[in-house]
Protein backbone atom coordinates (compact mmCIF):
# COMPACT_ATOMS: atom_id res chain seq x y z
CA UNK A 1 0.00 0.00 0.00
CA UNK A 2 2.95 2.45 0.94
CA UNK A 3 5.53 2.88 -1.59
CA UNK A 4 8.26 4.92 -0.09
CA UNK A 5 9.96 5.35 -3.77
CA UNK A 6 6.67 7.61 -4.22
CA UNK A 7 5.98 10.97 -3.23
CA UNK A 8 2.86 11.99 -1.24
CA UNK A 9 1.19 15.16 -0.92
CA UNK A 10 -2.02 16.06 1.26
CA UNK A 11 -3.86 19.14 2.77
CA UNK A 12 -2.30 18.45 6.47
CA UNK A 13 -4.67 20.80 8.11
CA UNK A 14 -8.67 20.47 8.92
CA UNK A 15 -11.35 21.14 6.06
CA UNK A 16 -13.04 24.94 6.34
CA UNK A 17 -11.99 28.12 6.62
CA UNK A 18 -8.98 29.22 8.76
CA UNK A 19 -5.75 31.29 9.14
CA UNK A 20 -3.68 29.25 7.15
CA UNK A 21 -3.80 25.75 5.53
CA UNK A 22 -0.98 23.63 5.07
CA UNK A 23 -0.26 21.32 2.29
CA UNK A 24 2.35 18.37 3.28
CA UNK A 25 4.80 16.72 0.36
CA UNK A 26 6.94 13.90 1.54
CA UNK A 27 9.27 12.11 -0.72
CA UNK A 28 12.05 12.26 -3.53
CA UNK A 29 10.26 15.06 -6.02
CA UNK A 30 9.93 17.14 -3.42
CA UNK A 31 13.26 19.29 -4.46
CA UNK A 32 12.08 19.33 -8.37
CA UNK A 33 8.43 19.92 -6.96
CA UNK A 34 9.38 23.32 -4.73
CA UNK A 35 11.49 24.70 -8.05
CA UNK A 36 8.23 23.99 -10.26
CA UNK A 37 5.49 25.63 -7.61
CA UNK A 38 8.18 28.42 -5.76
CA UNK A 39 10.86 28.86 -8.30
CA UNK A 40 13.58 27.14 -6.22
CA UNK A 41 14.59 24.77 -3.14
CA UNK A 42 14.42 27.24 0.12
CA UNK A 43 17.24 26.75 2.81
CA UNK A 44 16.49 24.10 5.34
CA UNK A 45 14.18 24.46 8.00
CA UNK A 46 13.97 28.26 7.62
CA UNK A 47 10.59 29.75 6.93
CA UNK A 48 10.75 31.57 3.75
CA UNK A 49 8.04 33.83 2.43
CA UNK A 50 7.01 32.43 -1.03
CA UNK A 51 4.42 32.71 -4.16
CA UNK A 52 2.83 29.12 -5.11
CA UNK A 53 2.73 28.95 -8.28
CA UNK A 54 0.45 27.13 -11.45
CA UNK A 55 1.93 25.70 -14.36
CA UNK A 56 0.97 28.99 -16.41
CA UNK A 57 3.57 31.07 -13.92
CA UNK A 58 -0.14 32.19 -12.27
CA UNK A 59 0.07 32.83 -8.96
CA UNK A 60 -2.26 30.27 -6.80
CA UNK A 61 -1.72 32.24 -2.92
CA UNK A 62 1.50 33.75 -1.21
CA UNK A 63 2.70 32.05 2.31
CA UNK A 64 5.75 30.16 3.89
CA UNK A 65 7.41 27.15 2.49
CA UNK A 66 9.42 25.17 4.57
CA UNK A 67 11.91 22.18 3.23
CA UNK A 68 13.32 19.73 5.29
CA UNK A 69 15.89 17.94 3.55
CA UNK A 70 16.37 13.47 4.47
CA UNK A 71 16.69 12.42 6.97
CA UNK A 72 16.19 15.41 9.42
CA UNK A 73 12.31 15.28 8.75
CA UNK A 74 9.18 13.85 10.75
CA UNK A 75 8.78 11.12 7.67
CA UNK A 76 12.76 10.66 7.08
CA UNK A 77 12.48 11.38 4.00
CA UNK A 78 12.55 15.02 1.66
CA UNK A 79 9.97 16.79 3.50
CA UNK A 80 8.18 20.28 2.49
CA UNK A 81 5.40 22.14 4.10
CA UNK A 82 3.34 24.46 2.12
CA UNK A 83 1.52 27.34 4.30
CA UNK A 84 -0.62 29.22 2.70
CA UNK A 85 -4.52 30.92 3.32
CA UNK A 86 -6.35 28.58 4.86
CA UNK A 87 -9.27 28.43 2.36
CA UNK A 88 -10.79 25.29 0.81
CA UNK A 89 -10.81 26.30 -2.60
CA UNK A 90 -7.11 27.54 -2.77
CA UNK A 91 -5.50 24.23 -0.61
CA UNK A 92 -7.53 22.22 -3.19
CA UNK A 93 -5.50 24.05 -5.71
CA UNK A 94 -2.25 23.92 -4.10
CA UNK A 95 -2.70 20.34 -3.96
CA UNK A 96 -3.71 19.36 -7.38
CA UNK A 97 -0.63 21.27 -8.68
CA UNK A 98 1.10 19.18 -6.10
CA UNK A 99 -0.66 16.44 -7.85
CA UNK A 100 0.19 17.08 -11.95
CA UNK A 101 3.58 17.32 -10.63
CA UNK A 102 3.79 13.34 -9.60
CA UNK A 103 2.76 13.24 -6.50
CA UNK A 104 0.15 10.45 -5.52
CA UNK A 105 -2.41 11.86 -2.57
CA UNK A 106 -1.58 10.57 1.08
CA UNK A 107 -3.77 7.78 2.26
CA UNK A 108 -4.82 8.57 6.24
CA UNK A 109 -1.46 7.55 8.32
CA UNK A 110 0.72 7.37 5.80
CA UNK A 111 3.12 9.79 6.68
CA UNK A 112 3.25 8.60 10.33
CA UNK A 113 3.34 5.75 8.79
CA UNK A 114 6.32 6.32 6.72
CA UNK A 115 7.99 7.75 10.20
CA UNK A 116 7.62 4.42 12.02
CA UNK A 117 8.79 2.42 9.11
CA UNK A 118 12.09 4.93 8.65
CA UNK A 119 12.32 4.74 12.56
CA UNK A 120 11.70 7.98 13.35
CA UNK A 121 9.26 6.54 16.18
CA UNK A 122 8.45 3.29 16.73
CA UNK A 123 4.73 1.92 16.98
CA UNK A 124 3.71 3.17 20.67
CA UNK A 125 4.70 6.39 19.96
CA UNK A 126 2.96 6.37 16.38
CA UNK A 127 0.00 5.65 17.38
CA UNK A 128 0.06 8.05 20.40
CA UNK A 129 0.10 10.82 17.15
CA UNK A 130 -3.10 9.57 16.38
CA UNK A 131 -4.58 9.17 19.91
CA UNK A 132 -3.27 12.84 20.96
CA UNK A 133 -5.28 14.38 18.15
CA UNK A 134 -8.29 12.22 19.10
CA UNK A 135 -7.95 13.43 22.74
CA UNK A 136 -11.40 14.29 24.28
CA UNK A 137 -10.33 15.95 27.15
CA UNK A 138 -7.17 17.41 28.96
CA UNK A 139 -6.65 13.96 31.14
CA UNK A 140 -6.35 11.70 28.06
CA UNK A 141 -4.38 14.20 25.54
CA UNK A 142 -1.45 14.75 28.54
CA UNK A 143 -1.28 10.63 28.73
CA UNK A 144 -0.94 10.79 24.45
CA UNK A 145 1.72 13.71 25.03
CA UNK A 146 3.68 11.14 27.61
CA UNK A 147 3.21 8.02 24.99
CA UNK A 148 4.70 10.20 22.06
CA UNK A 149 7.49 11.43 23.99
CA UNK A 150 8.36 7.86 24.70
CA UNK A 151 7.63 7.26 28.17
CA UNK A 152 5.80 4.03 27.72
CA UNK A 153 8.49 2.83 24.79
CA UNK A 154 11.28 3.33 27.38
CA UNK A 155 9.48 1.07 30.50
CA UNK A 156 8.93 -1.81 27.58
CA UNK A 157 12.16 -1.33 26.29
CA UNK A 158 13.55 -1.62 29.69
CA UNK A 159 11.74 -4.92 30.34
CA UNK A 160 12.98 -6.06 27.02
CA UNK A 161 16.08 -5.47 27.96
CA UNK A 162 15.77 -6.96 31.39
CA UNK A 163 14.52 -10.12 29.74
CA UNK A 164 17.62 -9.83 27.13
CA UNK A 165 19.82 -10.14 29.99
CA UNK A 166 18.30 -13.16 31.82
CA UNK A 167 17.81 -14.90 28.44
CA UNK A 168 21.60 -14.43 27.91
CA UNK A 169 22.68 -16.00 31.43
CA UNK A 170 20.49 -18.51 30.89
CA UNK A 171 21.59 -19.57 27.47
CA UNK A 172 24.83 -19.54 28.08
CA UNK A 173 24.11 -22.32 31.02
CA UNK A 174 22.33 -24.71 28.96
CA UNK A 175 25.28 -25.85 26.82
CA UNK A 176 27.13 -27.26 30.21
CA UNK A 177 26.43 -30.34 32.18
CA UNK A 178 23.63 -29.37 34.83
CA UNK A 179 26.38 -30.38 37.75
CA UNK A 180 28.56 -27.20 36.39
CA UNK A 181 26.02 -24.95 37.25
CA UNK A 182 26.26 -23.57 40.20
CA UNK A 183 23.23 -23.51 42.17
CA UNK A 184 23.47 -20.14 43.71
CA UNK A 185 23.15 -18.62 39.71
CA UNK A 186 19.89 -20.84 38.96
CA UNK A 187 18.31 -18.86 41.91
CA UNK A 188 19.70 -15.64 40.61
CA UNK A 189 18.30 -16.85 37.57
CA UNK A 190 14.55 -17.23 39.35
CA UNK A 191 14.86 -14.39 41.30
CA UNK A 192 15.39 -11.96 38.25
CA UNK A 193 12.18 -13.67 36.59
CA UNK A 194 10.00 -12.82 39.85
CA UNK A 195 11.67 -9.28 39.70
CA UNK A 196 10.79 -8.89 35.51
CA UNK A 197 7.33 -10.30 36.55
CA UNK A 198 6.18 -7.66 38.84
CA UNK A 199 7.22 -4.99 36.24
CA UNK A 200 5.27 -6.03 34.17
CA UNK A 201 2.37 -6.29 36.09
CA UNK A 202 3.10 -3.04 37.16
CA UNK A 203 3.27 -1.79 33.53
CA UNK A 204 -0.04 -3.24 32.99
CA UNK A 205 -1.76 -1.84 35.65
CA UNK A 206 -0.39 1.58 34.46
CA UNK A 207 -1.26 1.28 30.71
CA UNK A 208 -5.03 -0.07 31.77
CA UNK A 209 -5.48 3.23 33.30
CA UNK A 210 -4.39 4.66 29.71
CA UNK A 211 -6.70 2.40 28.31
CA UNK A 212 -9.72 3.75 30.23
CA UNK A 213 -8.81 6.75 29.78
CA UNK A 214 -8.47 6.65 25.86
CA UNK A 215 -11.02 4.08 25.28
CA UNK A 216 -13.96 4.97 28.74
CA UNK A 217 -16.37 2.56 29.37
CA UNK A 218 -20.28 2.59 27.62
CA UNK A 219 -23.24 2.08 29.57
CA UNK A 220 -26.57 1.19 28.20
CA UNK A 221 -29.27 3.43 29.62
CA UNK A 222 -32.78 1.48 30.16
CA UNK A 223 -35.75 3.50 31.43
CA UNK A 224 -39.20 4.83 30.74
CA UNK A 225 -39.97 8.32 29.06
CA UNK A 226 -39.91 10.84 31.79
CA UNK A 227 -38.22 8.77 34.84
CA UNK A 228 -35.26 11.66 34.31
CA UNK A 229 -32.60 10.22 32.25
CA UNK A 230 -31.95 13.72 30.59
CA UNK A 231 -31.22 15.23 33.85
CA UNK A 232 -29.64 12.81 35.34
CA UNK A 233 -27.06 12.85 32.09
CA UNK A 234 -26.62 16.62 32.96
CA UNK A 235 -26.39 16.53 36.03
CA UNK A 236 -23.71 14.19 35.50
CA UNK A 237 -21.73 15.79 32.93
CA UNK A 238 -22.07 19.03 35.47
CA UNK A 239 -19.15 21.55 34.18
CA UNK A 240 -18.22 19.47 30.85
CA UNK A 241 -19.79 19.69 28.48
CA UNK A 242 -21.68 16.30 26.91
CA UNK A 243 -20.24 15.75 23.55
CA UNK A 244 -22.16 14.29 20.93
CA UNK A 245 -21.09 11.56 18.84
CA UNK A 246 -17.59 12.04 20.17
CA UNK A 247 -15.23 9.80 17.92
CA UNK A 248 -14.28 11.59 14.84
CA UNK A 249 -14.68 9.79 11.90
CA UNK A 250 -16.58 6.84 13.03
CA UNK A 251 -20.46 6.11 13.08
CA UNK A 252 -21.68 6.14 16.34
CA UNK A 253 -25.36 6.59 15.72
CA UNK A 254 -26.64 4.44 18.75
CA UNK A 255 -24.74 6.82 20.99
CA UNK A 256 -26.86 9.40 22.81
CA UNK A 257 -24.39 11.47 24.42
CA UNK A 258 -20.60 11.21 25.76
CA UNK A 259 -19.93 13.26 29.22
CA UNK A 260 -16.36 12.94 30.68
CA UNK A 261 -15.96 12.00 34.26
CA UNK A 262 -12.54 12.85 35.73
CA UNK A 263 -11.53 12.63 31.29
CA UNK A 264 -12.63 9.14 31.28
CA UNK A 265 -15.00 9.52 28.23
CA UNK A 266 -18.89 7.37 29.25
CA UNK A 267 -20.59 6.41 26.33
CA UNK A 268 -24.37 6.36 26.77
CA UNK A 269 -26.23 4.11 24.32
CA UNK A 270 -30.01 4.92 24.33
CA UNK A 271 -32.27 2.00 24.32
CA UNK A 272 -35.56 4.46 23.66
CA UNK A 273 -35.59 3.36 20.20
CA UNK A 274 -35.49 -0.44 20.42
CA UNK A 275 -38.96 -0.67 21.41
CA UNK A 276 -41.53 -0.45 18.08
CA UNK A 277 -39.54 -0.76 15.16
CA UNK A 278 -42.08 -0.49 11.98
CA UNK A 279 -39.54 -0.03 8.80
CA UNK A 280 -36.78 -1.92 7.65
CA UNK A 281 -34.50 1.01 8.41
CA UNK A 282 -35.82 1.07 11.82
CA UNK A 283 -34.69 -3.00 12.14
CA UNK A 284 -31.09 -2.06 11.38
CA UNK A 285 -30.88 0.86 13.66
CA UNK A 286 -31.88 -2.13 16.38
CA UNK A 287 -29.74 -4.69 15.22
CA UNK A 288 -26.60 -2.13 15.29
CA UNK A 289 -28.06 -1.40 19.11
CA UNK A 290 -28.14 -4.32 20.25
CA UNK A 291 -24.44 -5.04 18.84
CA UNK A 292 -23.55 -2.16 20.46
CA UNK A 293 -25.29 -3.33 23.90
CA UNK A 294 -23.47 -6.57 23.26
CA UNK A 295 -20.04 -4.52 23.12
CA UNK A 296 -21.05 -1.93 26.61
CA UNK A 297 -19.28 -2.47 29.69
CA UNK A 298 -22.16 -1.47 32.18
CA UNK A 299 -26.14 -0.94 32.33
CA UNK A 300 -27.51 1.98 34.20
CA UNK A 301 -31.45 0.86 34.93
CA UNK A 302 -33.17 4.42 36.25
CA UNK A 303 -36.38 4.04 37.56
CA UNK A 304 -38.60 6.87 39.60
CA UNK A 305 -38.31 6.20 43.53
CA UNK A 306 -41.08 3.91 44.71
CA UNK A 307 -42.04 2.76 41.34
CA UNK A 308 -41.14 -0.62 39.35
CA UNK A 309 -39.20 -0.57 35.51
CA UNK A 310 -42.16 -0.91 32.86
CA UNK A 311 -42.15 -4.25 30.85
CA UNK A 312 -40.46 -2.67 27.80
CA UNK A 313 -37.74 -2.03 30.04
CA UNK A 314 -37.56 -5.58 32.14
CA UNK A 315 -37.59 -6.98 28.37
CA UNK A 316 -34.28 -5.24 28.08
CA UNK A 317 -33.01 -5.94 30.73
CA UNK A 318 -33.16 -9.82 30.73
CA UNK A 319 -31.58 -9.47 27.37
CA UNK A 320 -28.48 -8.19 28.90
CA UNK A 321 -25.14 -10.29 28.55
CA UNK A 322 -25.09 -12.08 31.43
CA UNK A 323 -22.25 -10.88 33.95
CA UNK A 324 -22.77 -7.14 33.32
CA UNK A 325 -22.21 -4.47 36.12
CA UNK A 326 -25.96 -2.81 36.28
CA UNK A 327 -26.35 0.11 38.69
CA UNK A 328 -30.87 0.38 39.34
CA UNK A 329 -31.16 4.41 39.63
CA UNK A 330 -33.82 5.30 41.63
CA UNK A 331 -34.68 8.88 40.82
CA UNK A 332 -36.44 11.86 42.15
CA UNK A 333 -35.84 11.33 45.78
CA UNK A 334 -36.80 14.77 46.62
CA UNK A 335 -40.68 14.26 45.96
CA UNK A 336 -40.74 10.71 48.15
CA UNK A 337 -38.72 11.93 50.83
CA UNK A 338 -36.06 9.90 50.92
CA UNK A 339 -32.49 10.01 51.11
CA UNK A 340 -29.34 9.52 48.72
CA UNK A 341 -28.02 6.28 49.34
CA UNK A 342 -25.95 3.47 47.64
CA UNK A 343 -26.21 -0.34 48.69
CA UNK A 344 -24.64 -3.13 47.00
CA UNK A 345 -21.40 -3.22 44.97
CA UNK A 346 -19.78 -4.13 41.24
CA UNK A 347 -22.48 -5.64 39.70
CA UNK A 348 -25.45 -4.95 41.10
CA UNK A 349 -25.83 -1.86 42.96
CA UNK A 350 -28.54 0.29 43.83
CA UNK A 351 -28.64 3.99 44.12
CA UNK A 352 -31.05 6.66 45.37
CA UNK A 353 -30.83 9.77 44.30
CA UNK A 354 -32.43 13.41 42.95
CA UNK A 355 -31.14 14.24 39.64
CA UNK A 356 -32.56 18.05 40.10
CA UNK A 357 -31.33 18.75 43.55
CA UNK A 358 -28.23 16.73 42.65
CA UNK A 359 -28.43 14.44 45.91
CA UNK A 360 -26.32 11.24 45.12
CA UNK A 361 -25.27 11.75 42.38
CA UNK A 362 -21.63 12.04 43.14
CA UNK A 363 -22.31 8.02 43.68
CA UNK A 364 -23.52 7.04 40.59
CA UNK A 365 -20.31 9.36 39.17
CA UNK A 366 -17.83 7.08 41.75
CA UNK A 367 -19.89 3.99 40.86
CA UNK A 368 -19.11 4.60 36.75
CA UNK A 369 -15.54 5.62 37.89
CA UNK A 370 -15.35 2.14 39.43
CA UNK A 371 -16.80 -0.04 37.22
CA UNK A 372 -14.29 1.65 34.42
CA UNK A 373 -11.33 0.60 36.64
CA UNK A 374 -10.66 4.61 37.13
CA UNK A 375 -8.17 5.29 39.97
CA UNK A 376 -7.95 8.66 41.09
CA UNK A 377 -4.09 8.72 41.12
CA UNK A 378 -4.67 9.49 37.12
CA UNK A 379 -1.17 11.62 37.46
CA UNK A 380 1.54 9.31 35.41
CA UNK A 381 -0.70 7.44 33.26
CA UNK A 382 0.64 6.81 29.54
CA UNK A 383 -1.62 6.57 26.58
CA UNK A 384 -2.26 2.64 26.09
CA UNK A 385 -4.21 0.50 23.72
CA UNK A 386 -6.09 -3.14 23.84
CA UNK A 387 -3.69 -4.18 21.84
CA UNK A 388 -0.70 -3.47 24.14
CA UNK A 389 -2.35 -4.61 26.89
CA UNK A 390 -2.89 -8.00 24.81
CA UNK A 391 0.70 -8.11 24.60
CA UNK A 392 1.96 -7.52 28.26
CA UNK A 393 -1.11 -10.53 29.03
CA UNK A 394 0.83 -12.65 26.63
CA UNK A 395 4.43 -11.61 28.68
CA UNK A 396 2.86 -12.50 31.68
CA UNK A 397 1.80 -15.81 30.91
CA UNK A 398 4.97 -16.76 28.58
CA UNK A 399 6.47 -15.66 31.88
CA UNK A 400 4.49 -17.66 34.29
CA UNK A 401 5.43 -20.58 31.84
CA UNK A 402 9.41 -19.98 31.84
CA UNK A 403 8.72 -20.05 35.86
CA UNK A 404 6.47 -23.38 35.79
CA UNK A 405 9.49 -25.18 33.56
CA UNK A 406 12.48 -23.18 35.31
CA UNK A 407 14.51 -26.49 35.85
CA UNK A 408 14.56 -27.05 31.95
CA UNK A 409 16.51 -24.67 31.06
CA UNK A 410 16.12 -24.47 27.66
CA UNK A 411 12.61 -24.45 27.99
CA UNK A 412 12.68 -21.86 30.14
CA UNK A 413 14.89 -19.81 27.57
CA UNK A 414 11.92 -20.16 25.48
CA UNK A 415 9.45 -18.91 27.09
CA UNK A 416 11.88 -15.86 28.00
CA UNK A 417 12.50 -15.21 24.34
CA UNK A 418 8.52 -16.00 23.60
CA UNK A 419 7.82 -13.02 26.43
CA UNK A 420 10.55 -11.36 24.94
CA UNK A 421 8.61 -10.98 21.47
CA UNK A 422 5.22 -10.68 23.16
CA UNK A 423 7.07 -6.97 24.65
CA UNK A 424 8.29 -6.31 20.82
CA UNK A 425 4.80 -5.99 19.16
CA UNK A 426 4.24 -2.85 21.48
CA UNK A 427 6.97 -0.67 19.93
CA UNK A 428 6.79 -2.69 16.55
CA UNK A 429 9.66 -4.71 15.77
CA UNK A 430 7.77 -7.62 15.15
CA UNK A 431 4.65 -6.45 13.69
CA UNK A 432 2.50 -7.67 10.97
CA UNK A 433 1.59 -5.47 7.33
CA UNK A 434 -1.78 -6.31 8.18
CA UNK A 435 -1.66 -4.79 11.71
CA UNK A 436 -0.17 -2.19 10.66
CA UNK A 437 -2.64 -0.92 8.15
CA UNK A 438 -4.78 -1.66 10.76
CA UNK A 439 -3.37 1.20 12.51
CA UNK A 440 -2.27 3.58 10.07
CA UNK A 441 -5.95 3.55 8.54
CA UNK A 442 -7.42 4.59 11.54
CA UNK A 443 -5.58 8.45 11.35
CA UNK A 444 -6.59 11.36 9.24
CA UNK A 445 -5.19 12.14 5.66
CA UNK A 446 -2.30 14.45 6.10
CA UNK A 447 -0.71 12.89 9.64
P1 LIG B 1 -36.36 11.43 30.49
O1 LIG B 1 -37.57 11.39 29.59
O2 LIG B 1 -36.17 10.12 31.18
O3 LIG B 1 -35.12 11.90 29.80
O4 LIG B 1 -36.74 12.46 31.66
P2 LIG B 1 -36.34 13.98 31.87
O5 LIG B 1 -34.96 14.12 32.33
O6 LIG B 1 -36.75 14.76 30.68
O7 LIG B 1 -37.25 14.35 33.11
C1 LIG B 1 -38.68 14.24 33.09
C2 LIG B 1 -39.28 15.19 34.10
O8 LIG B 1 -38.93 14.79 35.42
C3 LIG B 1 -38.81 16.62 33.96
O9 LIG B 1 -39.89 17.48 34.19
C4 LIG B 1 -37.75 16.77 35.04
O10 LIG B 1 -37.62 18.09 35.49
C5 LIG B 1 -38.30 15.87 36.11
N1 LIG B 1 -37.23 15.33 36.97
C6 LIG B 1 -36.11 14.71 36.58
N2 LIG B 1 -35.37 14.33 37.65
C7 LIG B 1 -36.05 14.77 38.75
C8 LIG B 1 -35.81 14.68 40.16
O11 LIG B 1 -34.82 14.15 40.65
N3 LIG B 1 -36.75 15.23 40.98
C9 LIG B 1 -37.88 15.83 40.50
N4 LIG B 1 -38.72 16.33 41.36
N5 LIG B 1 -38.13 15.91 39.18
C10 LIG B 1 -37.25 15.40 38.30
Amino acid sequence: MTDSGQTIAAIATPAGQGGIGVVRVSGPLTSSLLQSIVGRVPAARVATLATFRDATGDAIDQGIVLYFPQPNSYTGEEVCELHGHGGPVVLRQLLQRCLSLGCRLAVPGEFTRRAYLNEKLDLAQAESVADLIAASSAAAAHSAARSLTGEFSARVNGLKNGLIELRMHVEASIDFPEEEINPSDRSAQTQALDALQKQVQQLMHEAGQGVVLRDGLTVVLIGRPNVGKSSLLNSLAGEDVAIVSPVPGTTRDYVRATILLEGVPIHLIDTAGLRDAQDEVEKIGIRRTWAAINQAGAAMLIAEAGEMIGTAEAEILAKLPPNLPIVWVYNKIDIHAQQASRRGDGKDTQIRLSALTGEGIDLVRRWLLETAGWQPSGEGVFMARARHMAALNDAIAHLEDAKMVASQLDLFAEGLRLAQNALSTITGEFTSDDLLGEIFSRFCIGK
